[in-house]
């Protein structure tokens, strides 16, 4: 059988360790593998001429990304996680005793029970690479790390950072993690990371003793407090609904001032208890989702052959289009940002220019990126680009002019692309040359923030055009989801049929501000209000009427909105929320007093049934259509570009959950006074299955 380790002995005494998964294209830790560990730990036991041993990779630029999620998943209940909790437990402790020193070189993603495995090394180098992040992100997937981590971290970069990262699953990049003490070393790019590692062991760099600053910090009469502050931060917002944070807090504590043994056992009481968590399960799930997607995507943009892009060309330098040009850059592209305002284009430079000072600041910025924005009121100015993004207003005909013009003045085979929220991209597109180069590219607000990139081939988009926005949706790091070129994709036509309802509610409720408050307590990170503040009412208007155009009556504008934009003379109101996001505006306060309405008190459940139902009825009609083709990608687009609580698993995870029979009476039982609620077939079927 071939081992993933294989164990060089150099001539120096220096014993080279290397992992590389086979058939993986990142290694990942399971049982076989720890397992093959353990075996050669015990041959290095017996090992009389060993110096010194350095861990590493055999994946370029990639270390180690963790435990095996598959295996995690398929854990058959609390007593089995606890036991592949001591199983690391017992294999990093071999490590830890091992009688010469040992070194773990990082290059890449070094996370969870990687860096659980270089912890139990006495040394850490890593490079410089862009992509080499450290740190124990268990609890994203509603876990705690189980195998020493929070035993062992806290010993290396002390209780504070420890309790800022492990809780919040924090990663730090090599200036960080040199800085907090985790890494010895940073190599620069160019070195090689196995000769200093060697030099390391020939003369290992003395430890410095704790500061005193830090030993007052760390006695006990400090970490109660200390752990009481972790705790508090662990269940404000949604904290709730999550449990894994508090458990990674009480873990660091009980082991903290007691032996490791102590601390590992409390690593295995966690463990065992967070398995049960329906939390837990959920994000795994979509941990699971999103890896997948991401893998179809890879043999798609490799069958297909993505075009290489150097320079992206983004025009309109609004509210999406300054943003997205940031987001370029931070991945590695050349950007021209180009805008008929100048007063906009001057804005944008200087967002970039304080994002800029306040990466450098973080020492995240490697280089000078300054020069790879351009900004120009010029069309001209894009000529050179290899795939434009139109991030222009939401006006058909504008859209319509301005990329006619392009694709005859950019070559033939420059991409051209639509960040649109309503239209269709052939409709957007219409006028366009060539338009198997054309492609959505759907981005969210704030671009920068939103993990979620709808990419929408239109009819007559070829599929290296389709690679190619996959492969810049990657490279910027977004998870994208693949839809049919329909008006407002998936995401917008979830989230619409929510934002309407609320107007609904609005006049129906006696307190409207129940709306946010009962979502909230649901999971949303933050009310239906407020969401509708921050994206706007004019633009809610406008993708409303489009969608009423495309699907009907039952996306009609709810009458309050209708009166909040046009408060007489065609005027919208100032605003919907009061200066501190509190209450009702007065001016939106007066304006609904004058419509008519219940003003009744309905339940948390009943409002919880109108907002969520009204997604999951439009998210079976998408299903029917064929807008995505799996239940999970819908998930996971309402939970990237939405907000929806994640630990809910995602809306029809939610419908699920309920019960489809239940779904289906709920709606029917609403239906029968607003038609907008009539159950899709989609649920019906699902009911008869
Ligand atoms: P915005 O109004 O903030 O900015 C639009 C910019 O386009 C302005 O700076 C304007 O000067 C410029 N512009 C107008 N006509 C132009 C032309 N012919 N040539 C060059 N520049 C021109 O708009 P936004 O919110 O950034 O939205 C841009 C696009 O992104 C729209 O299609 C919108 O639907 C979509 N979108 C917006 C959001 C959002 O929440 N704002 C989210 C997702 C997608």
């Amino acid at each position: 059988m071939v081992s993933s380790w294989t164990l060089r002995r150099d001539t120096d005494g220096v014993r080279h360790l290397v992992l590389d998964v086979p058939g993986r294209s990142a290694n990942a830790l399971s049982r076989t593998i720890l397992d093959e560990l353990d075996a050669v730990l015990g041959e290095l036991e017996e090992d009389r001429d060993a110096a010194g041993l350095v861990i590493s990779s055999g994946k370029p630029n990639s270390f180690i990304v963790g435990a095996d999620v598959d295996e995690i998943r398929s854990l058959a209940g609390p007593e089995d996680a606890r036991e592949m909790s001591r199983h690391g437990q017992r294999v990093f402790a071999r490590l830890e005793s091992l009688q010469f020193p040992t070194v773990a070189t990082v290059s890449g993603p070094c996370l969870g029970g990687g860096l659980e495995l270089a912890l139990a090394c006495d040394y850490l180098l890593t490079d410089e690479h862009p992509k080499t992040l450290l740190g124990l992100p268990e609890v994203k997937l509603g876990l705690v790390p189980g195998w020493g981590g929070t035993v062992r971290l806290p010993k290396r970069v002390g209780l504070l950072k420890a309790i800022e990262m492990i809780p919040a699953g924090r990663r730090l990049n090599p200036a960080q993690a040199k800085k907090a003490g985790l890494a010895d070393a940073v190599v620069s790019s160019g070195d090689d990371l196995l000769d200093r590692a060697k030099t390391l062991l020939r003369e290992p760099p003395p430890r410095s003793p704790k500061p005193w600053s830090r030993r007052l910090l760390e006695s006990r009469l400090v970490t109660p407090l200390i752990f009481f502050r972790a705790q508090f931060v662990a269940h404000a917002g949604g904290g709730r609904h999550y449990r894994a944070p508090h458990w990674a807090v009480v873990t660091i504590q009980r082991g903290f001032h007691a032996s490791s043994d102590a601390g590992f056992e409390a690593e295995n009481d966690a463990c065992a208890h967070l398995a049960e968590e329906p939390t837990t399960r959920e994000l795994i799930r979509l941990f699971v989702v999103t890896e997948e997607l991401k893998r179809d995507h890879r043999r798609r943009i490799a069958a297909a052959g993505a075009k290489v892009l150097e320079r992206i060309g983004i025009v309109g330098a609004g509210t999406m289009g300054a943003k997205l040009a940031i987001v370029a850059v931070k991945a590695g592209y050349d950007v021209t940002l180009q805008d008929v305002s100048q007063p906009q284009l001057e804005r944008a430079r200087e967002a970039f220019d304080r994002w800029v000072a306040s990466e450098r600041n973080r020492g995240r910025l490697a280089g000078d990126v300054a020069p790879r924005l351009t900004i120009s009121d010029s069309i001209e100015r894009l000529v050179d680009a290899d795939l434009v993004i139109e991030a222009i207003v939401e006006d058909l005909a504008i859209k319509q002019a301005l990329l006619g013009k392009l694709s005859s003045l950019v070559a033939p085979e420059t991409i051209l692309a639509t960040n649109t929220s309503s239209f269709r991209v052939a409709e957007v597109m219409g006028g366009v040359e060539h338009p198997e180069r054309t492609v959505g590219l759907h981005f969210f607000n704030p671009p920068d923030k939103t993990r979620l990139v709808e990419v929408v081939p239109a009819e007559a988009t070829s599929d290296t055009t389709l690679a190619t926005g996959l492969a810049l949706a990657e490279k910027v790091g977004k998870t994208a989801v693949v839809t049919t070129d329909t008006s407002g994709f998936l995401a917008n036509r979830l989230f619409v049929p929510y934002l309407n309802e609320t107007g609904y509610l609005l006049t129906e409720l006696k307190d409207p501000l129940m709306l946010d408050r009962t979502m909230k307590r649901f999971g949303f990170p933050m009310g239906p209000l407020r969401l509708t503040q921050l994206v706007g009412l004019g633009v809610a208007e406008k993708v409303l009427a489009s969608f009423h155009e495309a699907y009907g009556e039952r996306f009609a504008m709810a009458p309050a909105w209708k009166s909040l934009l046009d408060t007489g003379a065609g005027k919208p109101v100032a605003s919907l929320l009061d200066s501190r996001e509190r209450s009702l505006s007065d001016e939106a306060k007066q304006v609904l007093e004058g419509l008519p309405g219940t003003r009744s008190t309905l339940s948390k459940q009943e409002i919880i049934d109108r907002l969520t139902l009204a997604i999951i009825n439009e998210a079976g009609r998408c299903l029917e259509e064929g807008v995505v083709e799996r239940s999970d990608h819908v998930d996971l687009t309402m939970i990237l570009a939405a907000g929806f609580p994640p630990f809910r698993g995602g809306p029809l995870q939610y419908g699920w959950s309920l019960g489809w029979s239940s779904v289906v009476e709920t709606l029917d039982r609403l239906a029968e006074s607003r038609p907008r609620y009539e159950p899709c077939d989609w649920l019906r079927e699902q009911v008869k299955k």
